[in-house]
């Protein structure tokens, strides 16, 4: 069969129509797919050993010849059975092969092969439960580096393995994508010894060479794209000037004196919104530190200089709680707050969007649907997005195309995990970073406890008595996530766990606490259900609230001094931080309680590290090295594209390296016009499809 990229994986021997299906599931249809499918790992079976010298840890290589004609026996029905014996001039090894009878014919006596499998020692008699087998001389996946790749049900990195080696002959003479000044600049290998050794290399040296240049390719792609997007955004305009006012008429609608810190960003956002030039600013503040009063600060300013504000939070249960504080904070100022969520009312909302669109509301606060369902200010000045990576460089360039009449919303993205500054320099371009260093005053430190099951009945007790002495709590279940990538950060997926929510709820209601009131609180509650919730834990009429993750980040209830986390070792050590920063928010010494039932050393030693430290930063760091950024930042939380290869936090060294070579071929082809340059345009069009419009 003579292979091009455009052969479909039908015409491969092996795959029918039922494989097909599963394989496009993968997302592959043709043998060009397959190449662009790479491994995720890699397997090293380069050495292959004598019996006698085969060690029994992992799977390993080993070669021998059939001492006998394997037996096939039917042990009971569904279950076939092949043995045989093997043997080298060292030893014997007896091989089992559960449910391949093919084994019986395929494996011959007095044959030589490579048997790869895990080699175990019962007293003087060695074995190996269903290994892999080739011909000796004729081998492909045993005695070389085995990629490893992502599979889907049905398929098996065999099969895939095999159709990647049948597809690799159409890398031959594949088109260069990157330009030739480009490669001997920064000494890549040429795409097509980079696409055959990503996928079969032939040692490690050459891994090395092939990652190297398509992580390379990948970040360089990503850096063209989005200086087209800064581009884009420099052109849209300038951003609207914000008169400043004197500060104290401000501080006298807070009900308590700013920080140090909080005041000094307030300072720098002010300054920033009066410049004229579009703010960009990242306020990163640990938990409880207070950036909320910053994003009234500018809500405030904005208003009172005529233009309108949105402030964009992760889920509806913080938007409506930013909501209601906002209001109560700002309506003395005359400051007209509202509110605007995707699963309110279509009349309520299409109110709301009439108002903002006449500007009788100064400043909105909503969740993503603020910026996705095309919402229509009067006069849109600045967008604060709270407690969320998403709202990175390209999003702000689809706002930037959509405010029109040449001016640019002012942006504030408030976080309070910390993103280390180069990354978050990839994800939200050329932004300033402020930092909120100072908690509150007055703030006594939480006390953070690891326990078992059997301290389960004195946690209650300790609740009880927290509760008696006027202070409520929360309980947190996980929500499993059936499709991580379903989820944005604070949202949940159909969690499966949902049911265990209420059911554990009614428990406690009925045998725990009778004479507390409990209430619940989950993703999947109506929004009414939800703020009614809310404010009855907020108002004190709930003593205890049973709730998923919803409550992660921003909710803000200070007569709360108790959080129990449960099974507290199925969260990360970031999300477990952001939990406990539910407590400790007032004058009260807080506690939180992680309750596991765990038997993994290292998960406890989490727990230990979240208990010894309250550092947002420090936690972080733990969590970015155990997690990696992939997992850390969420399935594309950052709204950058996905990177196949590259890292986004560890390769960045390559990254600054792809960008000097973005920035100098855009120097000299600003436009990627010239025909050598076409394949570059054509794959940042590509890599940013979701971005619509990127090139105008
Ligand atoms: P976060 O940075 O986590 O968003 P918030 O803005 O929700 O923190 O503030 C946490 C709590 O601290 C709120 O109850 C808020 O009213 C209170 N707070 C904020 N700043 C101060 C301050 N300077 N003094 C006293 N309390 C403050
Ligand atoms: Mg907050």
């Amino acid at each position: 069969m003579a292979v091009t990229r455009d052969t479909p994986l039908t015409d491969f021997p092996g795959v029918g129509e039922a494989r097909a299906k599963k394989l496009e599931k993968l997302g592959l249809s043709k043998a060009g797919d397959l190449l662009a499918w790479y491994p995720r790992d890699y397997e090293d079976r380069r050495k292959v050993y004598s019996i006698q010298d085969a060690p029994a840890e992992g799977r390993v290589c080993v070669s021998a010849v059939a001492a006998e004609h394997p037996r096939l026996s039917r042990i009971r029905k569904g279950l076939e059975l092949v043995q045989v014996k093997v043997v080298d001039h060292t030893a014997a090894l007896h091989l089992t092969f559960f449910n391949q009878g093919y084994v019986e014919r395929a494996i011959r006596a007095g044959e030589e092969y490579i048997f790869y499998g895990a080699v175990e020692v019962q007293g003087r008699r060695r074995t190996m439960v269903n290994p892999i087998f080739e011909r000796a001389g004729k081998q492909s996946f045993t005695g070389c580096i085995m990629p490893v790749y992502r599979l889907t049900a049905g398929i098996s990195n065999h099969l895939l393995a095999s159709l990647a080696r049948q597809a690799l002959p159409c890398a031959e003479g594949m088109p260069e994508t990157l330009p030739q000044h480009i490669r001997q600049a920064h000494r890549l290998a040429a795409a097509e010894f980079a696409v055959k050794n990503i996928h079969f290399p032939e040692d490690e040296g050459a891994l090395d060479l092939a990652r190297r240049r398509l992580a390379f390719e990948e970040l360089f792609y990503l850096a063209v794209g989005l200086s087209f997007l800064k581009d884009r955004r420099d052109r849209a305009g300038t951003g609207v000037s914000i008169p400043p006012r004197p500060k104290e008429e401000f501080l006298s609608l807070l009900p308590f004196v700013p920080t140090g810190a909080q005041s000094r960003v307030m300072d720098e956002v002010a300054s920033d919104m009066a410049s004229g030039r579009p703010m960009n600013r990242l306020v990163q503040g640990d938990v409880g530190s207070g950036k909320t009063a910053v994003a009234a600060c500018a809500g405030w300013l904005c208003a009172r200089g005529g233009h309108q504000g949105a402030l964009m939070a992760p889920t509806e249960v913080l938007a409506e709680q930013h909501y209601r504080s906002l209001s109560q904070l700002l309506a003395p100022a005359g400051v007209r707050v509202g509110l605007l969520t995707g699963s309110m009312k279509a009349a309520e909302k299409k109110k709301t969007r009439t108002a903002l669109a006449e500007g009788e509301i100064d400043f909105v606060v909503g969740t993503h649907a603020l910026i996705s369902e095309g919402v229509a200010f009067r006069s849109l000045a600045l967008i604060v997005a709270d407690e969320q990576h998403r709202f990175g460089v390209a999003q702000r360039a689809a706002l930037a195309a959509k405010s029109g009449e040449g001016t640019v919303p002012h942006v504030l993205v408030m976080s309070a995990t910390p993103i280390p500054r180069t990354l978050a320099l990839i994800i939200y371009g050329d932004l300033d970073v402020s930092v909120i260093d100072q908690l509150p005053p007055g703030r006594t430190p939480i006390s953070t406890y690891v326990v078992r099951e059997d301290k389960r009945q004195r946690m209650y007790g300790f609740v009880r008595k927290q509760v008696r002495e006027g202070r409520q709590a929360y309980i947190i279940c996980p929500a499993v996530e059936e499709n991580p990538d379903a989820a944005l950060p604070g949202e949940e997926s159909p969690a499966l766990n949902l049911k265990a929510v209420k059911t554990y709820a009614e428990t406690l209601q009925k045998e725990v606490f009778p004479d507390l009131r409990v209430g619940i609180l989950h993703g999947k509650m109506k929004p009414r259900e939800k703020e009614a919730a809310m404010a009855a834990f907020a108002g004190g009429e709930t003593q205890v609230l049973v709730a998923t993750t919803v409550v992660e980040v921003g909710v803000d209830v200070p007569n709360a001094s108790i959080i129990i986390i449960e099974n507290a070792d199925r969260f990360g050590l970031s999300q477990l931080h952001q939990l406990r920063g539910r407590v400790g928010r007032g004058k009260h010494q807080s506690h939180c309680v992680l309750i596991t039932g765990t038997r993994s050393l290292e998960a406890m030693e989490r727990l230990h590290t979240l208990a010894s430290t309250t550092d947002g930063f420090k936690i972080s760091e733990e969590d970015l090295k155990a997690r990696g950024p992939g997992d850390f930042f969420g399935n594309r939380q950052h709204g950058l594209p996905q990177m196949k290869l590259a890292d986004l936090a560890g390769d960045m060294r390559l990254f600054s390296e792809a960008q000097e070579a973005a920035r100098s071929l855009l120097e000299q082809d600003p436009q990627l016009s010239a025909p050598e340059n076409r394949p570059v345009w054509e794959r940042v069009r590509r890599l940013f499809a979701d971005t619509p419009d990127i090139f105008n």
